[in-house]
């Protein structure tokens, strides 16, 4: 049995009085549906305190958008994951396409920090996807293979048994355009195949869809063999959207 997960990624948006109402409504909504799935959000990092203030003893995670891949030192801006692990945090995003795209991460980096995640005690979620012209060109199963190969192949099976995987396709992302659920299916059973191949255990790892996922999407996306949740940019910061989301896996 696998097991499901719904995040929310908030990426750079909140402020203290806003995440305050909105943890709270998504902690209550969230009480009844923790038997079946896990849920969680990750915030922007100086908003952990409030996060694990809010949260703790509640059926709902909590953790960062990135990690460093050093421990401590003269790395300026740079959040080490036993910092967020201070603050209660057990997730951390990691290869965003954002963070590929914005901060040229490259997916030996990527793998880096997925690694040091690991070693703090985070479950990293590894986010890989293909962009539009990747796509187009019919390269998909190769950008989205050697992206996952990157992280595999720097991690022992043990650990990659306790990561998560997000299939973002960048074309999806914040642009109302979902992958269609027999387009995600699809990248998702060759991902699963692929770790399989790795190790017949990591057959079970999660595997999450992310990209304009909506209530009125959700149902049919998660309703996938091999899609087990999502991880939710812009409907994760409306709470009746993000529980109706939750609801759906
Ligand atoms: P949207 O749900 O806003 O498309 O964002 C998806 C995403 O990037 C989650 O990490």
């Amino acid at each position: 049995q696998r097991v499901k997960w719904v995040v929310g990624n908030w990426k750079m948006h909140g402020r203290l009085a806003e995440n305050a109402s909105l943890l709270q409504s998504v902690a209550e909504g969230t009480g009844p549906l923790a038997d079946v799935i896990r849920i969680g959000v990750c915030v922007p990092t100086p908003y952990l305190a409030q996060a694990q203030a809010l949260l703790s003893g509640q059926p709902l995670a909590w953790g960062v958008q990135d990690v460093s891949t050093y421990t401590h030192g003269a790395y300026t801006g740079e959040v080490a994951a036993e910092m967020a692990c201070e603050f209660g945090a057990t997730l951390a995003i990691v290869g965003h396409s954002e963070r590929r795209a914005y901060h040229a991460e490259s997916s030996g980096l990527v793998a880096a920090k997925a690694r040091r995640a690991l070693e703090a005690g985070l479950t990293p979620i590894v986010c890989i996807g293909e962009t539009l012209d990747e796509r187009e060109a019919g390269t998909t199963e190769a950008v989205v293979g050697a992206q996952l190969d990157s992280v595999l192949n720097l991690l022992s099976v043990e650990e990659a048994a306790r990561i998560i995987i997000a299939y973002e396709p960048v074309w999806a992302i914040g642009t109302g355009r979902s992958a269609t659920a027999e387009q995600a299916q699809e990248v998702h059973a060759f991902l699963r195949a692929r770790l399989a191949q790795k190790d017949a255990s990591l057959a079970r790892v999660a595997l999450l869809y992310g990209g304009s996922v909506k209530p009125e999407n959700a149902q049919v996306l998660f309703g996938q063999a091999d899609i087990d949740g999502g991880l939710i940019g812009g409907a994760s910061l409306k709470s009746q959207d993000f529980l109706a989301i939750c609801a759906a896996a």
